[in-house]
């Protein structure tokens, strides 16, 4: 059905806002035609100016608030409206919980036809601050010299910033004082448009249950002037810093590593503790960024995967085996797959680390080594995954129908895929039981769930 777009430039209009886009924005519609109003919240009147109209909706701006929402809040960041990573920081941290649950059972039953999907209420943390324990910073030169800290919007423009509320202190220290080093002997930040100076990045990660920190620094060429002054100048000041590597990138793109990585100090790697199992974590392996609720999330895992100590499970997109680990405590045997090669030599490491036996890991397509183990005679009782934002393959989900589990327990950091998946489970022998939301991602609109899929009959 085409409707004529009922709006246009510089109007003025009254509105009621229903719902938030992914980037946060306010949405109300008028005839069914959804206009988009960045830092409005559901629930919220107001009138607005259309700002931009395009064939399927518009964008406008607030002019004037009638009805504040119960759930807005001053957002405590300063550069909340300038630095976009964060998208929340206007709406209560229960406002936030609430909205996350609503999105998953409204994209449930929007793309998967589920309409009486138990979706519990969101699982949110004590303290929603300073919780992530990796920060990715870009460094550049704008006219006063060094920069480091977030993109401008829509822009490569670097603006300098200290302090992210997100992130834990650790990481906000080791930027500064790399920031300060660099600027004592004259590094240059690394310029996007003209593919010239050095420093393009500093990675760090933090070890949140060890107190251990690694620092990467993320170079366009070999070449860092000062090399062992700034490694020794990072020692003195930072005595948590376990690892410094320099990785090198001399790509124009702005994907933030290249192929090499060189330990300049230290370990490869540093450590981290989730529960009783401990993880070596290398420069660019993934890691879930909250350890308070990736915690909580594994924990949940294990209890949709009711394990007594007898069964198979696979787990499907393992990285450095994690939730594998988690797991076979629990189980006979656990068989994890993963795409990233390094990724699976850190698995056999964490495994080795923790004296597990009963795992097997294998380095590969998930989607073409689930059908070659079934080829094996491989059967699983229990299988978890926890795919990228793109989902499940379909000859995954294939090869899970054929395997006959009794549960799966689906990972996701993407509802509108998880939806996309349960509607293929359900209508091949299996049915949704429980999706419980966990919140990875205070402030900000990432939705992690774990689901629970039962096998009927
Ligand atoms: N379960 C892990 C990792 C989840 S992130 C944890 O909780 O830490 C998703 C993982 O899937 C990443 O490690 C990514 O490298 C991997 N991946 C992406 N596409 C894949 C594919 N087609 N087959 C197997 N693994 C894949």
């Amino acid at each position: 059905m085409k409707t004529s777009v009922p709006v246009q430039k510089n109007d003025k209009l009254e509105v009621i806002f229903e719902d938030l886009t992914h980037d946060g924005a306010g949405v109300a519609k008028i005839n069914g035609f959804p206009i988009f109003v960045p830092r409005a919240l559901p629930g919220e009147e107001s009138t607005i100016k259309i700002t931009k109209v395009k064939k399927n909706y518009a964008f406008g701006r607030l002019i004037e608030t009638t009805k504040e929402s119960e759930h807005r809040v001053e957002p405590p960041c300063p550069i909340f409206k300038e630095c976009g990573g964060c998208q929340l920081q206007h709406l209560s941290y229960d406002g936030q919980l609430k909205h996350k649950q609503k999105h998953v059972m409204d994209v449930l039953s929007r793309i998967g036809g589920m309409n009486d999907v138990h979706v519990h209420p969101t699982l949110g943390m004590e303290e929603p601050w300073r919780y992530r324990n990796k920060a990715q910073v870009p460094f550049g030169e704008e006219e006063g010299g060094l920069v480091a800290g977030f993109y401008a919007e829509r822009s490569h423009k670097i603006i300098d910033m200290d302090r992210c509320m997100i992130q834990q202190e650790e990481n906000d220290e080791v930027v500064m004082l790399v920031k300060d080093i660099a600027k004592k002997y004259g590094v240059r930040g690394y310029d996007e448009e003209k593919h010239k100076g050095t420093l393009r990045h500093v990675v760090t990660r933090y070890g949140k249950n060890t107190g251990e920190l690694m620092v990467v620094l993320v170079t366009k060429g070999k070449e860092l002037p000062n090399k062992k002054n700034i490694v020794q100048d990072i020692r003195d000041s930072l005595p948590k810093v376990k690892s410094i590597v320099q990785n090198i990138n001399p790509k124009r793109t702005n994907v933030i590593f290249g192929d090499k990585t060189e330990v300049l100090w230290g370990e490869e790697v540093i450590y981290d503790t989730i529960g009783d199992i401990k993880f070596a974590i290398s420069a660019r392996s993934f890691y879930q960024v909250n350890p308070t609720q990736t915690e909580v999330l594994y924990n949940k895992t294990l209890e949709f995967a009711g394990l007594s100590g007898n069964e198979t499970v696979i787990d499907a997109y393992c990285g450095i085996g994690t939730i594998s680990l988690f797991l076979a405590q629990r189980a006979k045997h656990v068989y994890g797959v993963e795409i990233v090669p390094e990724a699976i030599s850190d698995a056999k490491k964490n495994a080795q680390l923790n004296g597990i036996e009963n795992v097997d890991f294998a380095v590969g397509e998930a989607e073409k080594v689930m059908p070659w183990w079934y080829a094996q005679g491989i059967r699983a009782d229990v299988i978890v995954v926890d795919p990228p934002r793109k989902g499940c393959d379909e000859e995954l989900l294939e090869t899970i129908v054929k395997m006959k589990p009794a549960r799966v327990v689906y990972v996701s950091c993407n509802p509108a895929t998880l939806a996309r998946d349960l509607k293929y489970l359900e209508g091949r022998g299996y049915k949704t039981k429980e999706v419980q939301p966990v919140d990875m991602f205070p402030h900000t609109m990432h939705v992690e769930t774990v689901t629970v899929i039962y096998r009927e009959g």
